[in-house]
């Protein structure tokens, strides 16, 4: 049961018996005879101890000892209750924050020593040539675009995490969104070898959505298919309508995603450890952003992949919602 579970001691040992008796761990055993030295007084010290059990080097346990008073006469104690609780899942998070952050600092600092280097050189004598001018705007350009879109990211998803989040659904032209999206990722895919098709239906009913976070989303997936593809792959964007359901469709002909990968890609921070996937850089905020966003408007993301072959990402929305039922326009 729990207590074995969590410090890998049958209950049977522990109860009416000394911390030594059951323990190895020094730590543990010094805190409870510590607690139990302090019975019968009633200033007892409240504090808590971290350890990691020796049966799961993995784990960090926090073990908070309280005095238990006689219900007859609180100035008498009558022992301690001990509680152990699993920190391990904190300790991970504040873990991944902090490696986070040095690794969100690093990608801010290479793109703006990059366009540092670019925009002095524009000043400068080497300048002077079209060609360099050409390539260093265009350089400085993509730099911006990447930095815009980590900092939309962080920004977004922290604002879902502190609850500030609202959706502002507006009435939209859901194809002119996609073609807006669609014309931006090829620029920004430009050079490295992709076919880009989008394919549309002629028409779509306008849909109630909040236009920025579904272009944000949109755009997660479409950079995913960019980076995770192959040289000479192909990037598809796709929409049809059934029935009042709307599927936004991101496929691609890239590394694709196993089976043990798929369940965690929507985790915040989970990279895959594919070789290939570490090539590119990332934060594996992309995808739990754009679930949050998708779930926000009731829809849902799928995804469905063969690992070596590629992957395709489905969002599936109602298009009469009712808010927009609410505002009396569906
Ligand atoms: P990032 O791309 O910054 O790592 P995401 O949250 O967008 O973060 O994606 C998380 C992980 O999911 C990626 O690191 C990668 O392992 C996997 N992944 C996402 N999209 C694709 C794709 N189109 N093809 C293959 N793997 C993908």
């Amino acid at each position: 049961d729990k207590i074995t579970a969590q410090l890998g001691i049958v209950k049977g040992r522990i109860i009416g018996r000394m911390a030594r008796e059951w323990s190895d761990h020094p730590h543990l055993i010094s805190y409870l005879s510590r607690h139990s030295a302090s019975n019968g007084q009633v200033g007892y010290i409240s504090d808590s101890i971290q350890i990691t059990p020796e049966h799961d080097q993995d784990k960090l346990l926090e073990v908070t000892a309280y005095p238990l008073f006689s219900p007859k006469d609180n100035a008498h104690l009558l022992g301690s209750m001990v509680v152990v609780r699993d920190c391990t899942e904190e300790q991970l998070m504040r873990r991944s924050r902090g490696e986070f952050v040095a690794q969100v600092a690093h990608e801010l600092k290479t793109p703006l020593n990059v366009m540092a280097m670019y925009s002095e050189s524009l000043l400068g004598e080497d300048g002077n040539s079209d060609e360099f001018r050409v390539e260093a705007v265009n350089v400085i350009h993509d730099d911006v675009e990447r930095l815009s879109t980590l900092i939309n990211n962080m920004l977004a998803l922290t604002k879902f995490e502190l609850g500030g989040m609202r959706i502002n659904r507006q009435r939209v032209r859901l194809l002119e969104l996609l073609e807006d999206a669609f014309n931006n990722i090829i620029q920004s895919g430009r050079g490295k070898g992709l076919e880009f098709a989008l394919d549309l239906p002629k028409e779509m009913t306008a849909v109630y959505v909040d236009k920025d976070l579904l272009r944000i989303a949109v755009n997660n997936l479409l950079t995913n298919a960019i980076k995770y593809n192959r040289p000479d792959g192909k990037v598809t964007l796709s929409a049809e309508e059934m029935n009042g359901v709307i599927e936004i469709s991101v496929q691609d002909s890239g590394l694709g995603i196993s089976p043990e990968d798929r369940s965690r890609i929507f985790d915040k921070f989970f990279r895959s450890n594919d070789a290939d996937v570490r090539q590119q850089t990332g934060h594996g905020l992309g995808l739990p952003l754009a679930q949050q966003i998708i779930q926000m408007h009731q829809g849902e993301l799928c995804l469905e992949s063969e690992h070596g072959k590629g992957s395709k990402f489905i969002i599936r929305l109602e298009r009469g919602t009712e808010m927009a039922k609410q505002a009396g326009v569906a």
